[in-house]
């Protein structure tokens, strides 16, 4: 269908609800994490109440039902993202955790002095913060492709980064505070020109867009369930199967061994070879649940939903010249996020006062400092928009601004 149905699609989400102080909330925090829909919570509810138990290694029948969830949870998964089966998607703790699984297992393992890791300007923390950290303890250095004043990749400068010395190209999908959709696919072709790996960070594209790790050649791909309608900690980590095979395993324990002896050990088949201890179970069936009520939605359907919204909220705040909006102007080169600051007032106060309102919205950096010293500024307030969210919310929003302005005037 062309439009989603988002007064069904609210009745899924029991959050939404949720009052303040006799106000219904609007939840505007979607980039932080977003809301679950009844489905979710269920299937996590049954598995606790009717098949709980440990996986892999039962032969009781609990075990084989939770076994067989647990696996199938990968194969739901890894289907959506078009990864090629269950080998080729780790469960890991969330994006964070796939930039260290990588950063540890083959960065510490792989890179040396003369080595260089290129990253982006708009990075996140996650990335930024970790690929930093491997620099210090390899000797590889750290480059950055610069953003340009309109919020874009600067791809001239990619280009005469990435070289015969790049490794390692980590670059986020859609960023998170200027809500830019960077050209991942040519980032791929340029980093695999110099035969380097692309570890792509899609945190904010999985959850509103559809995505083909394929087709865009990427050699890893992390996201959170969390921000995708499932469930707190678990993410998943795409890798090339042939990557992941001659990889060093991340930690070490049970569940990720074929043979131990007490001289040495033999890795498991992927994925489990990457997922030490007793893993995510509940989350893992809850990750899977939350793939297929998207899927039901339609990713090309929640994609331009949010499209839509992004293009309503910038005319909105267009109208204002005391409003700086951060970011690409064009509502087609963004995700459903727009990151600015209202003049006059911090960006902390501001959200303070849209919280008396009902409205929920992040003020922060958004774990993008480096981009905000950039910026020039601390902090900037962000709405993020999800499937559920309308035009009217974002009037609301609009009017806890003005009420804002008022204040501080
Ligand atoms: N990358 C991006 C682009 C993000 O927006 C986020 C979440 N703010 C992360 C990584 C980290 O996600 P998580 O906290 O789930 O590891």
């Amino acid at each position: 269908s062309d439009s989603l149905d988002v007064a069904r699609i609210r009745e899924d989400f029991p959050i939404l609800q949720r009052e303040f102080d006799g106000q219904q909330v609007v939840y505007l925090d979607n980039g932080a994490t977003s809301q679950k829909p009844n489905q979710v919570i269920d299937a996590i509810a049954d598995y606790y109440r009717n098949y709980n138990a440990n996986v892999h290694r039962g032969i009781h029948q609990l075990s084989q039902e939770a076994s067989i969830a647990y696996e199938e949870a990968h194969d739901t998964v890894a289907e959506f993202v078009g990864a090629d089966g269950r080998e080729e998607m780790i469960f890991t703790k969330n994006t964070t955790e796939a930039e260290n699984l990588v950063a540890y297992a083959w960065g510490l393992n792989e890179l040396g002095p003369g080595d260089e890791i290129v990253l982006t300007e708009m990075e996140h923390h996650a990335s930024l913060v970790t690929w930093q950290q491997i620099g210090e303890k390899t000797g590889a250095d750290v480059k950055y492709i610069p953003v340009t004043e309109d919020g874009y990749l600067d791809m001239d400068a990619a280009a005469e980064m990435i070289t015969d010395d790049t490794e390692m190209v980590s670059v986020l999908h859609v960023s998170n505070t200027l809500g830019t959709v960077n050209p991942v696919s040519e980032l791929a072709d340029l980093a695999h020109d110099h035969d380097s790996y692309i570890f792509v960070d899609g945190a904010q594209s999985v959850p509103n867009r559809p995505v083909d790790v394929k087709d865009i050649d990427a050699d890893f791909y992390a996201f959170s369930a969390h921000k995708m309608v499932g469930p707190t900690g678990v993410g998943g980590l795409y890798g090339k199967r042939e990557i992941l095979e001659a990889m060093e395993p991340f930690q070490y324990g049970g569940d990720m061994i074929k043979k131990v002896t007490f001289d040495e050990a033999k890795w498991n088949d992927l994925p489990w070879k990457f997922e030490a201890g007793t893993p995510v179970i509940a989350q893992g069936i809850g990750f899977a649940e939350a793939v297929e009520y998207l899927e039901d939605v339609g990713m090309d359907a929640i994609r331009r939903h949010e499209e839509t919204l992004a293009e309503y909220a910038l005319d909105r705040m267009a109208e204002f010249d005391d409003i700086e909006i951060y970011g690409p102007t064009d509502p087609t080169d963004r995700g459903g996020l727009v990151a600015f600051n209202l003049d006059g007032v911090h960006a902390h106060d501001l959200a303070s006062i849209m919280n008396d309102h009902a409205v929920a919205i992040r003020a922060g950096d958004h774990c993008t400092q480096p981009l905000h010293d950039k910026l020039g500024v601390a902090a900037s307030a962000r709405a993020s928009f999800y499937l559920y969210n309308t035009t009217d919310e974002i009037d609301e929003l609009m009017d806890a601004i003005d009420s804002a302005r008022q204040l501080f005037a």
